[in-house]
């Protein structure tokens, strides 16, 4: 925070061409800098509250709280992000399908048969290409949406399946169905999964 006000210090120009930092010191600049804040209220901030003097301190007190919660609140999405198990790098997304199945039998004779095959065999291709013909999504339509991901530095691969199923209200994760499997070193599903 303080570097961010040392830069504006060190870029403010003032109105007759002389640079703020030849005129004034940082911390005389921020002082004054701090306490001329003016606090804006009300619809398109009409209400000035005029110069904030002391008051100004605490409010970059706030601000700086502001920043480390936005860097934990950021730290800590990044922690459910998954990441390559071998060398702890992000996994980034390289293509994923999408599968409707019209029922729920039909569904788990995919869902529970799919990794029985290994992932690099034809059968396990086919089932991961196999679309059963759903026209129009009905009440009891299950989805499956397969994401691969793979790591940029060690081309390792991970299959993410997630299940939602179509209720009254629309459709609805089934969060207990939802599998990341590691795919083997040096197998590729980019020709297997693919969109449509
Ligand atoms: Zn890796």
């Amino acid at each position: 925070q303080l570097v961010i006000y040392y830069g504006e210090y060190r870029s403010l120009v003032l109105d007759d061409g002389t640079m703020a930092s030849d005129a004034i010191g940082f911390w005389d600049y921020l002082d004054t800098y701090l306490r001329s804040m003016h606090l804006k209220a009300g619809h398109g901030g009409h209400t000035d509250s005029g110069e904030v003097g002391d008051f100004g301190y605490w409010l970059a007190v706030i601000d700086f709280i502001g920043f480390i919660l936005g860097g934990f609140f950021v730290f800590f999405m990044l922690q459910t992000y998954p990441t390559c198990w071998k060398c702890s790098r992000y996994l980034r997304k390289i293509t994923k399908t999408g599968q409707m199945f019209p029922d729920h039998g039909q569904f788990a004779k995919y869902y529970d048969t799919l990794f029985q095959h290994p992932v690099d065999s034809r059968p396990f291709a086919d089932l991961m290409k196999g679309n059963p013909k759903v026209r129009k999504p009905a009440l009891g339509t299950v989805l499956v949406g397969s994401d691969l991901l793979g790591c940029e530095h060690c081309k390792t691969q991970l299959l993410a399946q997630k299940v939602q199923i179509l209720g009254k209200k629309g459709w609805k994760d089934i969060a207990k169905l939802t599998r990341n499997v590691r795919l083997p070193d040096g197998v590729d599903l980019r020709q297997v999964v693919t969109p449509g």
